[in-house]
């Protein structure tokens, strides 16, 4: 059936797609829906057709039994774009997760279902108010009278928009108090908010982090300016101060007009430079640069599933790349000979080595610096690697120079079951076989999954079964190619940034991909062609992987 736009059809919901939208099909063809769920079944009106797949909207739903349709818990849910799935009950969105890691392996990462142990995903008890970190933005809202006042919210869904909230569902509840403290003062002292359009207004985020165990907060006041004038800081310093568990304040300069949150210049103006925290009986110090996960029940259990698929017996050397504070270091440390950890902030650095120390942990040696320009230079062997990167997944540099150290197990901790197929499927060719796999919910309410898989090093006659079987599962160049507005499509779909030709043809050509040659080169000798930033960049790659391409 060829679908026209503003066509109404009736479909069946059967997928839920990476933010949380229904998708349905209709002879094979895929329609994205908002607020729609799998099991129900809708009159859509179709909004959007491209080539691959299209976009409609849920005029009335004629079926829903047995979707799990829950009513939200927060007023802004379906506005707020933090929640994307807070209409589905939980048990369905722990289905859905671990139906989505099983999908991304089997379909991207080539992995035979059969040879692979699959533990149950670790859910959360209970998956509110779990967040120990926000980072909420502060822009100027009108009231009904017309009058400007600051707002602190989330953005909508894709855009830089706010929706006013304070008491989200899914933060810890002090964070309601610390904001109304805040805003209070911005009111009081007529501090403005910082304004995207035209880059002026002080304040731009308020970020705060509370440490589960101790109850330690701290709080960083990100402004567009080199400082605050004493007075106002001192006020704000009285308010604030007062706050059970307050132990640090910051102020954070970030004169850029960037969409990054944090400035270069990090000021203590009171208090101590760090929140301490506990996971197990392991103490951390972490300073507000540095990475720390999100969920404190969940990492537990995560970090114990990395130990145990680590299988140390105490004989072992372990590298932890991307090893942020030193997290999983330490907790590997307790059983294994020797760990060495890589990580590219120098301030989490910093705080894995005093970790080390304040634990008594003489085991571990930690380096600053990018774990694919790091460990190639290092190159020592190891008995078991352990990665832990950021979505975009690990460099294809850092995958070979793993491989190249021979361990016999390789952990991978990731927050993105595509590019963590992606990986798996690299090493799959290497020698190394997926073994075991099990999710671990840390966001509740939102669509992203936490996965540690285990793999093991293969001997050479098994090796080469492997790659025999990837090729036979590869699809054929015909089948994996998708134009340029179907990229485009679908990097706006899943990132909400918009790219251009130039800039897909840019990153093709970075992975290999031939390409037209008048996308490459510029107009003329001397023209400055604008290159891909990184952002877009890993999109892009995000993209081509999906259509397979590379
Ligand atoms: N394992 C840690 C941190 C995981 S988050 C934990 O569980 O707490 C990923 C970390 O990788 C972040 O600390 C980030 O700063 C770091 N990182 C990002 N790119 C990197 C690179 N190229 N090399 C090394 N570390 C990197």
């Amino acid at each position: 059936m060829k679908l026209k736009k503003n066509q109404e059809i009736t479909l069946k919901i059967d997928d839920l797609g990476n933010n949380g939208e229904g998708i349905g099909h209709v002879d094979g063809y895929a329609l994205f829906v908002k607020n729609a769920l799998p099991g129900e079944t809708i009159r859509a009106r179709i909004m959007k057709c491209g080539k691959s797949y299209g976009y409609a909207r849920v005029m009335e739903v004629l079926e829903e039994s047995g979707s799990g349709r829950v009513d939200p818990r927060c007023p802004v849910a379906g506005r707020c774009g933090g929640c994307t799935i807070q209409h589905l009950s939980y048990e369905r969105q722990l289905a859905y997760k671990a139906k989505k890691v099983r999908d991304c392996l089997v379909r991207i990462g080539g992995i035979d279902t059969d040879q692979v142990e699959w533990l149950p995903i670790i859910g959360m008890e209970n998956p509110w108010q779990y967040r120990n970190k926000a980072q909420f933005p502060v822009r100027m809202q009108r009231d009904n009278e017309g009058r400007l006042y600051p707002a602190v919210g989330f953005y909508a869904e894709r855009t830089h928009s706010i929706v006013p909230v304070t008491d989200c569902a899914i933060q810890h509840p002090c964070m309601k108090g610390i904001l109304d403290v805040i805003l209070s003062w911005m009111q009081d002292w007529h501090v403005t908010a910082y304004d995207e359009g035209s880059h002026s207004g002080l304040v731009r985020h308020i970020y705060i982090r509370r440490a589960y165990h101790t109850g330690q907060i701290m709080v960083c006041l990100v402004i567009n300016s080199r400082g605050i004038s004493p007075s106002l800081q001192e006020t704000l310093l009285q308010n604030l101060k007062g706050i059970p568990g307050m132990t640090g304040i910051f102020l954070n300069s970030n004169t850029e007009r960037t969409n990054v949150i944090l400035g270069t210049e990090m000021k203590l103006l009171w208090g101590q430079g760090y929140i301490e925290d506990r996971i197990g009986h392991i103490r951390y110090h972490i300073s507000p640069q540095s990475f720390y996960q999100v969920n404190p029940e969940q990492t537990e259990k995560l970090y114990q599933t990395a130990l145990a698929f680590a299988g140390l017996s105490g004989e072992e050397t372990v590298w932890d790349l991307y090893c942020g504070i030193g997290t999983i270091s330490l907790f590997l440390a307790q059983r294994a000979k020797k760990v060495y950890g890589v990580e590219i902030v120098p301030e989490a650095v910093q705080n894995a080595r005093e970790n080390a120390r304040l634990n008594g942990i003489d085991n571990v040696e930690f380096f600053c610096g990018a774990a694919e320009e790091v460990v190639p230079r290092l190159a020592r062997p190891a008995d078991v690697v352990v990665v832990d990167p950021p979505r975009k997944g690990c460099d294809g540099v850092l995958l070979d120079t793993i491989t190249g150290m021979a361990p016999e197990r390789i952990v991978y901790v990731s927050c993105d079951p595509g590019t963590l197929a992606r990986d798996v499927k690299k090493l799959g060719g290497k020698g190394y076989k997926l073994e075991r796999v099990r999710a671990v919910d840390m966001f509740g309410q939102g669509g992203n999954i936490e996965t540690v898989c285990l793999l093991s090093k293969l001997h050479s006659e098994q090796h080469i079964e492997v790659e025999l079987q990837m090729d036979e599962l590869d699809l054929t160049a015909a089948e994996s190619k998708a134009t340029y507005e179907e990229i485009k499509d679908y990097v706006l779909e899943h990132t909400g940034l918009k790219v251009s030709s130039l800039y897909i043809a840019q990153v093709k050509e970075k992975c290999g991909i031939i390409e037209r040659v008048n996308y490459n080169l510029p107009k003329s000798e001397n023209s400055r062609q604008p290159k891909c930033p990184p952002e877009k960049e890993a999109a892009i790659r995000e993209a081509l992987e999906y259509f397979r391409m590379v």
